[in-house]
């Protein structure tokens, strides 16, 4: 038996407990992994509260992201007592995922624990923080150099927006926050961010271009809010667009794009191939402050978590949560 999140739906509703669980209902997959830590993303919000429809089989073991030591494994790339780190693949959606103590994936899923990480500060970065990195990655590909210009991260407070500011502010662009609790200023600052700006200028519907203010952006927010954005970039800038924390609708004009040659990328951090998630933890490895990762993170239990998840739905959680499954 091990200690999980299960979450159930049935004649009596929809509800996540804290229960035992028993190994044999384990799903299909070549690796069995002992979790050490896991994280709390949006999308495991979403799944705990079933605010979202995230989660699309029943029973399901929440949790997008962990890290942890093989403890069986038929994929000869994996050996018993490697340290690995996981995210994405469905994970937590259709196959069990890491708010557990255990968790059987397939081994192609994995990658390799990152040499300059603590499983702990593998995930406080998590699944936020490697989609903020390829964030940052988009907008060094499009040719955004720190004498660019003012980078703009929405959702600031958040998961992602957290770690871009510190990606970004420590590869020395400037960067603007924008934030819907303006009393979080002094975190933002530490973090790196020069700037910060009420969300509520970007979260109404707006013109179809206005004033030119920053290079680029990162944007976990979606909705009006990236119209906004999009319509604020400057000539042949760059978005990369990940959320949709403000909404999914994307209620836009293509003025910013066919008038000023701005260029949306789209993000995704599920599905993304191999080197492309090896690239990015190697990045992190480089380009992220240990100090300011931890001032980023927040600690909880596993029998918190479904707690914490209500309160990252209303927006009442800064930064990264990790997860000590085995508390
Ligand atoms: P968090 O809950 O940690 O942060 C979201 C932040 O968005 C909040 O802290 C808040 O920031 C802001 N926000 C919340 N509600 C609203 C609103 N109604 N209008 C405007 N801003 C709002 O989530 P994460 O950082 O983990 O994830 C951010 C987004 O990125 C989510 O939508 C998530 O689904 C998405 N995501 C996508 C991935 C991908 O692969 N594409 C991977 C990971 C995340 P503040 O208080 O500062 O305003």
């Amino acid at each position: 038996m091990f200690t999980g999140i299960l979450i159930n739906k049935d004649e009596s509703g929809y509800r996540a407990s804290c229960e035992q669980i028993d190994e044999a209902l384990l799903p299909e997959g070549e690796v069995t992994v002992r979790i050490d830590w896991s994280s709390l993303n949006y999308k495991d919000g979403l799944a705990i509260t079933g605010q979202g429809p995230v989660v699309r089989r029943f029973p399901m073991v929440p949790g997008i992201d962990f890290a942890g030591t093989v403890s069986d494994s038929r994929d000869p790339a994996w050996q018993v007592g490697d340290k690995v780190v996981l995210n994405g693949w469905g994970v937590g959606e259709i196959h069990w995922g890491g708010l557990a103590q255990q968790a059987r994936v397939r081994g192609e899923w994995l990658v390799p624990l990152p040499a300059a990480f603590s499983a702990r500060q593998a995930m406080a970065i998590g699944t936020a923080g490697y989609t903020a990195m390829l964030c940052v990655q988009a907008l060094e590909r499009h040719g955004i150099a720190p004498d660019s210009g003012d980078i703009l991260v929405t959702g600031a407070n958040g998961g992602v927006g957290s770690v871009a500011i510190a990606l970004l502010a420590k590869l020395g662009y400037t960067v603007v926050a924008s934030t819907g609790r303006p009393s979080e200023a002094a975190y933002l600052k530490t973090l790196g961010a020069s700037a910060i700006i009420d969300r509520n200028e970007l979260s109404a519907p707006g013109k179809p271009l206005g004033k030119e203010r920053w290079a680029g952006a990162v944007d976990t927010v979606g909705s009006h809010t990236l119209a906004n954005v999009c319509a604020g970039i400057r000539y042949r800038g760059a978005v990369a667009a990940c959320g949709l924390a403000q909404g999914m609708d994307f209620p836009a004009s293509v003025a910013p794009f066919i008038l000023r040659g701005v260029t949306l990328y789209g993000i995704d951090s599920v599905m993304a191939p191999q080197p492309v998630r090896r690239e990015a933890w190697e990045r992190l490895g480089r380009n992220l402050d240990p100090a300011r990762l931890e001032a980023i993170t927040h600690e909880i239990g596993l029998s918190e978590a479904i707690a914490t998840a209500g309160q990252l739905m209303q927006g009442r959680v800064r930064g990264r949560v990790v997860v000590d499954v085995n508390r």
